[in-house]
């Protein structure tokens, strides 16, 4: 399980459930809707260390999100770099987000400022979080090498169908993202770890496959791109 930071002191909160549960890893980062101003060196230097405990195997949340009420533009874009450049020095991957204003599908303001930043920082590994996007979009993330990650929203948009078609199979994975939800009075509308078996058999459908196939090829794959940690995850996979 990947513990995601969303502003330093969440961050450190996941590194804290990471020291006390071995299966816990962390993410660190500030999510793009957190943001108060770019970073500082400081605080890029804080963050480093912070980055560099031995179970924090991404930055993540990172990303652009251009929804109404969402901070600065520009200032979400230099942020989102500067989490990105600091992946790279410390050969981290990064778990990133994209969110459109209102969330509208076929929008691509959000999409193509994230896809700019991420396409100047040649070799960047990285996942797109939560992918919520057409097949077109779905290529271009590809072809920078970069990993989609399904949620639920695979359950319910038609749209998604054909990208978790169509998805080579070493560069896909499953999450629920599992932010707290209470605006939702029906509990089963949030998104939470259990429901991963429920991703994981839609695209054993969609794709013919059976779903243990699937889970094979999902682990596979998270392994290959928090490879700087394959050998604690292993273990830890080993272990459980
Ligand atoms: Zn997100």
């Amino acid at each position: 399980m990947v513990a995601a930071g969303t502003t330093i002191k969440d961050s450190e909160k996941s590194i804290g459930l990471s020291n006390r549960y071995p299966n816990v890893f962390s993410g660190v980062g500030v999510h793009p809707t957190e943001l108060t101003s770019t970073f500082s060196e400081t605080e890029i230097k804080n963050l480093k260390k912070l980055a560099n405990h031995k179970k924090v195997i991404c930055l993540s949340e990172i990303g652009i999100d251009y929804q109404d009420n969402s901070p600065d533009k520009s200032l979400q874009r230099i942020a989102f770099d500067q989490q990105i450049k600091l992946a790279k020095r410390l050969n981290l991957p990064v778990v990133f987000h994209i969110r459109e204003n209102k969330d509208e599908f076929n929008a691509s303001n959000a999409r193509d400022a994230a896809l700019e930043i991420l396409k100047e920082n040649v070799g960047i590994m990285g996942i797109a979080h939560y992918f919520q996007g057409n097949w077109t979009f779905a290529k271009r993330l590809l072809d920078l090498g970069l990993y989609l990650s399904f949620a639920k929203p695979l359950l319910r948009m038609k749209e998604l169908e054909e990208t978790a078609i169509k998805v080579p199979d070493d560069m896909f994975v499953v999450e629920t993202d599992s932010y707290p939800q209470p605006f939702k009075k029906d509990r089963s509308k949030w998104t939470e770890p259990y429901q991963l078996p429920t991703i994981v058999k839609k695209i054993s459908e969609l794709r013919r496959r059976d779903i243990q196939t699937i889970s094979q090829l999902t682990t596979n794959n998270a392994l290959n791109i928090f490879n700087k940690h394959r050998f604690l995850i292993e273990k830890q996979l080993n272990d459980t």
